[in-house]
C-alpha cells in the first residue's frame, strides 16, 4: 500500500493528546466568540430598529403639533373657534380683508377711561341671548314712525329702536329699494318691552307647549328685542300672514348686503346649537361696523365673534381692514366685577367702548 503524506499541520497526532486538547479548545473558543459577536451585533441592529422606528414615530407625532402651534400670527384668516366654524367668503367680497395682531405701539400715546361694572349691560355689542338677559329697559329707544325713510313702511307708529341704529336701517333699505324697486319691505316689530315678551311668551306656549315655545320665543328678559338693536322685517302684502320675509329672491340683497350697514342676520342656518334658535332670515341685529362685516364673511354668530374678541387685549389687540383701505383695531377689556375698570384707549384717534353683556368692554378704535 502507497504511504500517503499527510502535511504536518493538517496531522492530528492522536500521539500527542495534549496538543489535541489544545487544538480543540482553540476551535472552541473561536466558535464561543463568534457567536458572542453574532449575539451583540444582533442586538444592536434590534435596538437601532426599535429606536429609529420610535424617531419616526416621535417626529411624526411633533410635525403634527407643529402644523397645530405654528399657525402664523397676523393670518388673514380668521382664528378657528371652538366648533371649528370657519366659512369665509372669497377674499375680495370681503370688506374686512384681512384681520392680524398689531403691537400696540401703533396706536400711539394711551390714556385711560373710567367705567362701572354696571356699564357692561350697554352698547351695541352686548349679548343678549338665553344666558344672558338684557338690562336694557326701553329708556334708549324711540318710535322710528316719523324719523324713517321713505323705501319701507312700519306695522304702526309704536315701531321702535335704538336711534343710532335707524340711519344704517335708512340706508341700507333705501340702498335695496334703488337696486330692486320693491315697495313692500315692513319693519313688524324693533324695539319690545319685557311686559311685551311676557305676554308673546305665553301665547307660544299656549300654543306649541312650554318646549318648543323657546325655540321660537325668548323667555322674558333675554329676548334681544328689548336691546332696541333688533328688527325683524316681514312683507306688506295682500293676505300676508305675518313671517312673510324669507330673505329669497330680491330680498336675498339685504340678508347679503346687511354687513356693509353694520347689520348681521343674527340667528342663521347652522347655527341653531349656538344661538340656540332656529333660522330666523328676518331678524336683524344691528352691531356695527367693522363687526358685523368681520361676522358675516366668516359666517360666525356673535357669540363666536366675542369668544375670538375676548382672546385679544389692549396688548394684542386685532387689526382689521377693510377693502378700501379702511383700518380698524379691536380689543377686550375684563370688566373689574367691584370696583371701577380702566379702559386703555388711544389719545389720538377716533375710538368707541361698548359693554359686551357678559364680561367686560370691547373698544373699537378708528385708525
Ligand atoms: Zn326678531
Amino acid at each position: 500500500m502507497k504511504h500517503i503524506h499527510i502535511p504536518k499541520i493538517l496531522k492530528i497526532d492522536f500521539d500527542k493528546p495534549v496538543l489535541f486538547k489544545q487544538q480543540v479548545a482553540i476551535m472552541f473558543t473561536v466558535l464561543i466568540i463568534s457567536c458572542l459577536l453574532f449575539t451583540v451585533v444582533y442586538i444592536q441592529q434590534l435596538i437601532s430598529g426599535n429606536i429609529a422606528a420610535a424617531t419616526e414615530s416621535e417626529m411624526s407625532r411633533s410635525s403634527d403639533a407643529s402644523e397645530k402651534n405654528d399657525k402664523p400670527v397676523g393670518t388673514s384668516k380668521p382664528p378657528q373657534t371652538s366648533n371649528g366654524a370657519q366659512q369665509s367668503k372669497p377674499e375680495d367680497e370681503s370688506s374686512v380683508t384681512s384681520v392680524q395682531e398689531i403691537d400696540t405701539n401703533a396706536l400711539g400715546n394711551m390714556t385711560n377711561v373710567t367705567k362701572s361694572y354696571e356699564d357692561i349691560h350697554y352698547g351695541e355689542l352686548i349679548l343678549v341671548n338665553k344666558d344672558y338677559s338684557c338690562h336694557l329697559e326701553g329708556e334708549n329707544v324711540e318710535s322710528i314712525f316719523e324719523t324713517k325713510s321713505d323705501s319701507y313702511v312700519v306695522t304702526d307708529k309704536y315701531v321702535s329702536m335704538d336711534p343710532s341704529v335707524l340711519d344704517y336701517v335708512n340706508s341700507m333699505l333705501d340702498d335695496f329699494y334703488a337696486n330692486y324697486g320693491e315697495t313692500d319691505i315692513m319693519i313688524a316689530c324693533g324695539y319690545r318691552s319685557y311686559e311685551t315678551q311676557v305676554s308673546l311668551y305665553n301665547n307660544e306656549i299656549d300654543s306649541v307647549g312650554s318646549e318648543d315655545a323657546e325655540k321660537w320665543v325668548a323667555r322674558p328678559g333675554y329676548s334681544e328685542h328689548q336691546t332696541g338693536y333688533v328688527f325683524d322685517l316681514d312683507l306688506n302684502i295682500e293676505g300676508g300672514n305675518g313671517i312673510d320675509y324669507s330673505g329669497e329672491g330680491n330680498y336675498a340683497w339685504i340678508n347679503e348686503n346687511c354687513s356693509d350697514y353694520g347689520i348681521i342676520v343674527r340667528y342663521p342656518a347652522g347655527k341653531e346649537s349656538i344661538t340656540g334658535y332656529s333660522e330666523e332670515p328676518w331678524h336683524f341685529r344691528y352691531v356695527g361696523i367693522p363687526h358685523s362685516q368681520y361676522i358675516t364673511n366668516n359666517g360666525i354668530t356673535l357669540e363666536e365673534y366675542l369668544d375670538i374678541i375676548h382672546m385679544h387685549t389692549s396688548d394684542n389687540p386685532m387689526l382689521m381692514e377693510g377693502r378700501n383701505g379702511e383700518r380698524w383695531v379691536v380689543y377686550s377689556v375684563q370688566a373689574d366685577e367691584v370696583g371701577d375698570t380702566h379702559i386703555p384707549v388711544p389719545e389720538n384717534h377716533e375710538y368707541s367702548i361698548s359693554g359686551d353683556n357678559c364680561e367686560g368692554f370691547i373698544v373699537t378704535v378708528k385708525l
